[in-house]
């Protein structure tokens, strides 16, 4: 059945999308942005699919109508509303048939390309950019705890608040009611606060939100444990104007801000490795060797690291900078050699061992560094 992915998902079809080796017949990776709605994206694709036939004939030509046919149907017939993004990996071939629709809740780039194996690189983006995390919107009738998963929400708790409910005057005086009120309202709070704390551990949540009413989240935030602050990302004042999606939208732009400063300091910690000669490597070849050795803790990349293509031995997994003489393998003489996109096989081997990927969309200091390294686990000298 379609559904929106989720993160834990998301981690999943990575996997068994970097682990796919190349065949005779190729990958059609499709990226849609689904949020001027369907007709234009499926014209965006259209337009796009034309220019790669030009460029294809004979049986990769039937191969390709037959994907670019999937991918269509499947959009008429299963996108979901709440769609705005789509990625679809496609390989039309009788013994290696090979479909899968993903859809999110987040927009993606509009991307069609034909390749040995699946690109995965927008994949690999949005796994780095959207982390789960909870929001509880507070106001002064009800508390709400939402999770955001990839864009997509679930309520997870909801709370009425029942002192502010009590009618003044009929069973109470003023007075008891305002202290009724106030143990009631503690409690409330408490009550609360342990529920959160709850799904946070339950769900291995590192992020919270809190938004709302500004008394409110005032109020809470004084009474917020020291567990809860560390994973406090921010506090946003809404009102009961405010509808359920502005709220997420702007919890998650404070998420994609939190990303980009992660990112930041990811690459101060490179440079700060690079210098005093710690456990860090640059450039994509040696990055590609530390990735197949297993050393690599994080591969840190620009988004628009786009280098030259360079060739690849499948046999021995070297890498090797000019065009081979027909094809052969300078180190092992075998004829395995073909051209790779390094930005895509460098995500695809980080994306093989489930090994984090930070891409940074924009560093002065990483343009300098050539647009990629790693930082490492450990070291063995190759
Ligand atoms: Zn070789």
């Amino acid at each position: 059945m379609p559904h929106l992915t989720t993160h834990e998902e998301l981690r999943d079809r990575i996997l068994t999308l970097a682990g796919i080796v190349e065949s005779p017949t190729p990958f059609v990776s499709c990226y849609l942005n689904l949020q001027s709605g369907k007709a234009s994206a499926l014209k965006t694709m259209q337009r796009r699919a034309n220019l790669l036939r030009r460029v294809l004939n004979g049986k990769d030509l039937d191969d390709f109508e037959e994907s670019v046919g999937c991918i269509k149907t499947y959009i008429n017939k299963y996108l979901l509303p709440e769609t705005k993004g789509l990625a679809f990996f496609a390989r039309s071939n009788f013994e290696k048939e090979f479909y899968m629709p993903l859809q999110f809740a987040v927009p993606l780039p509009d991307n069609l390309r034909i390749y040995p194996t699946p690109n995965i690189f927008n994949l690999i983006k949005l796994k780095d950019t959207y982390e789960r995390y909870l929001v509880m919107v507070a106001t002064k009738e009800w508390v709400r705890i939402i999770e955001v998963n990839l864009g997509a929400t679930s309520v997870q708790a909801w709370s009425e608040n029942p002192a502010l409910r009590e009618r003044v005057g009929q069973e109470w005086s003023e007075t008891q009611y305002q202290l009724y009120h106030h143990n009631r309202e503690e409690s409330f709070l408490g009550d609360i606060i342990q529920i959160l704390q709850e799904l946070l551990d339950y769900g291995d949540h590192n992020h919270l939100i809190i938004a709302g009413d500004p008394e409110i989240t005032a109020c809470i935030r004084k009474v917020l444990p020291e567990s809860l602050i560390s994973k406090l990302m921010d506090t946003i004042p809404t009102s009961l104007r405010d509808s359920e999606t502005d709220i997420i939208e702007a919890t998650l732009s404070i998420l994609v801000e939190q990303e980009e400063q992660e990112s930041r300091s990811v690459v101060e910690r490179l440079i700060h490795h690079i210098q005093t000669q710690g456990l860090a490597v640059i450039g994509a070849k040696d990055c590609l060797d530390r990735l197949q050795c297993g050393e690599v803790d994080t591969l840190i990349i620009l988004q628009s690291y786009n280098p030259d293509p360079v060739w690849l031995c499948s046999s021995c997994n070297k890498t090797i900078e000019t065009a081979p003489e027909f094809n052969i393998c300078p180190n092992c003489n075998s004829t395995t050699v073909s051209a790779i996109d390094l930005r895509e096989e460098l995500v695809r081997q980080a994306g093989q061992k489930d090994c984090p990927v930070e891409v940074v969309e924009h560093s002065e200091a990483l343009i300098e560094l050539g647009g990629v390294g790693c930082l490492l686990r450990f070291r063995t000298d190759l």
